[in-house]
């Protein structure tokens, strides 16, 4: 399933009409109408790409584009009711890929889109950040932070995403739980080994062509996990 496009708009009837437009186009969507709301979103399922508006009920557009940008390196395109060159400047800093004023035609913000992610697709075509295994059948884009099975992007979490780049960066090595736990989660909770489990298995099930056989994230018995992948040779 290829990553949604992340609407934020808290004017419901503005977010259906972008929403309708995008699914016209073959995009798959996600909504939200707040910042947490965003951010919890993009945290289930990373973006493709993410559409943004500025003014939202519970803070600016502003501070959630730089926290999604921390999250994935994803084009974001901004939607919003300021107009004045200064605050189109400020929005292209914090790392907006796009800027459109409200009111927008639907139809020039697909186009747009499709424009942003073919400059991110020639932006991170280079070889560093790539790694392919099997024959190409499982393709990691550390910049884009998407995963590709059998030429079909997958819809990976942050969390999922993070762990199998720290596996498969190291083929046949066998990671504790505690080592994931601190290399993937970024931090160390007691208690928290065990919640390993629950992203490797989720991560089977996208990967894997038969999860309770994998081929790619093997269990290691009474240590943890190791990645069986063989890197593709040029
Ligand atoms: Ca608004």
């Amino acid at each position: 399933m290829l990553p949604p496009v992340l609407i934020v708009e808290d004017d419901t009837k503005l977010a259906r009409i972008v929403k309708v437009y995008l699914e016209g186009a073959d995009f798959r969507t996600v909504q939200a109408s707040t910042i947490k709301e965003a951010l919890q979103k993009a945290e289930e399922d990373l973006p493709l790409a993410v559409i943004l508006d500025l003014g939202l009920p519970d803070g600016s557009g502003e501070e959630l584009c730089q926290s999604l940008k921390e999250m994935g390196d994803f084009p974001v395109i901004m939607l919003t009711a300021k107009s004045s060159e200064e605050e189109r400047l400020a929005g292209f800093a914090l790392g907006a890929d796009d800027y459109m004023v409200k009111p927008a035609s639907p139809r020039e913000l697909v186009c747009r889109l499709k424009a942003v992610l073919k400059r991110y697709e020639r932006s991170s075509s280079s070889a560093d950040n790539f790694a392919s295994f099997n024959d190409g059948s499982l393709i990691l884009n550390s910049l884009r932070h998407q995963i590709s099975r059998d030429g079909q992007p997958l819809s990976v979490t942050p969390t999922e995403f993070k762990l199998l780049l720290t596996m498969a960066t190291s083929p046949g090595r066998t990671f504790t739980r505690d080592e994931l736990v601190t290399r993937a989660l970024g931090y160390h909770f007691e208690g928290y080994d065990r919640s390993i489990d629950a992203h490797i298995k989720n991560l089977r099930q996208k990967i894997e062509k038969d999860p309770r056989a994998p081929e790619y994230l093997k269990t290691v018995y009474g240590v943890g996990y190791l990645f069986a992948g063989e890197r593709d040779a040029l």
